[in-house]
């Protein structure tokens, strides 16, 4: 494969560990087939990662059983477009996050129009607000009209909202936000560490390691991509 092909709409299904060093990585979809690899970065949500872990030798169940007994938060995004004028607040702040004994729908609004100038328009205001935390996925499981309508209650007392919106749209995120427990740090780079050192030139990051942030993953894709480097020079 020449250097710096990306393959989209590609599953990896597999990766195999060879005898004299390097990687045989399965894969599905559009370009099935296998690659030959000296490195792996596997920048996968823990579960996804757990299975392809799980079937390499070298006695990696309990960094595999780690990475799948991971747990997640669901996320439902409900962006809304709102007239002004049945808004009873000034969204003179970026937003404002929701505690969960509040027992509330909402779990953070994020005032969208108020924080980027090219969303923002004369008269409508557009609100980014999350629904569904760990261990509860109820919102998830509402139809779109049940959440927006449930939403739109929770703004009413947020926000003084007195009308439906005029614009919404749902779209949900299953398994979206690793929870980190305490400990989390210390139990992800030893699963780290340990799948390097039985397999080295294999990495694994991504949101379930050391911060779910896009800039904290960003970071830990430049340190995976400098660790692997000499191996794959
Ligand atoms: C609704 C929502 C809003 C967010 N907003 C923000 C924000 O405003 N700012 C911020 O910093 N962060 C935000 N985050 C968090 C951040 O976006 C994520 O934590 C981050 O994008 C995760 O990146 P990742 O590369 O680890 O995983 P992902 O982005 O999940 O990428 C993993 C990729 O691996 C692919 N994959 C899985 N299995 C396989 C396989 N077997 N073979 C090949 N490919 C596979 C998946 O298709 C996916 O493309 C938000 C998250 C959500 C859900």
């Amino acid at each position: 494969m020449p250097s710096g092909t990306v393959r989209t709409g590609t599953t990896v299904t597999a990766v195999t560990a060879l005898a004299g060093g390097g990687f045989t990585i399965a894969v599905d979809g559009e370009d099935s087939g296998s690659i030959r690899a000296d490195a792996v970065i596997m920048a996968l949500p823990a579960h996804r990662a757990a299975t392809l872990v799980s079937a390499l030798p070298g006695g990696l169940d309990h960094v595999a059983d780690g990475l799948a007994t991971l747990q997640w938060a669901s996320v439902a995004m409900v962006a809304l477009g709102i007239d002004t004028d049945h808004l009873h607040h000034p969204l003179d702040a970026s937003g404002y996050l929701v505690p969960v004994a509040e027992r509330r729908t909402v779990t953070a609004a994020s005032f969208a129009s108020s924080k980027w100038a090219h969303l923002a328009r004369p008269g409508r205001a557009l609100l980014r607000v999350s629904a569904g935390h760990a261990g509860d996925d109820s919102a998830l499981a509402m139809t779109d009209a049940e959440l927006v309508a449930a939403i739109e209650a929770d703004l009413a007392d947020h926000l003084g909202l007195d009308a439906p919106a005029a614009t919404a749209r749902v779209t949900r995120w299953e398994r979206a936000l690793p929870q980190y427990r305490p400990g989390h740090l210390e139990r992800a780079r030893s699963w780290q560490h340990d799948v390097w050192s039985t397999h080295p030139g294999l990495w694994l990051t991504g949101a379930s390691f050391e911060g779910l942030g896009i800039p904290a993953c960003v970071r830990q894709a430049t340190a995976a991509a400098r660790r692997v480097a000499p191996i794959s020079a």
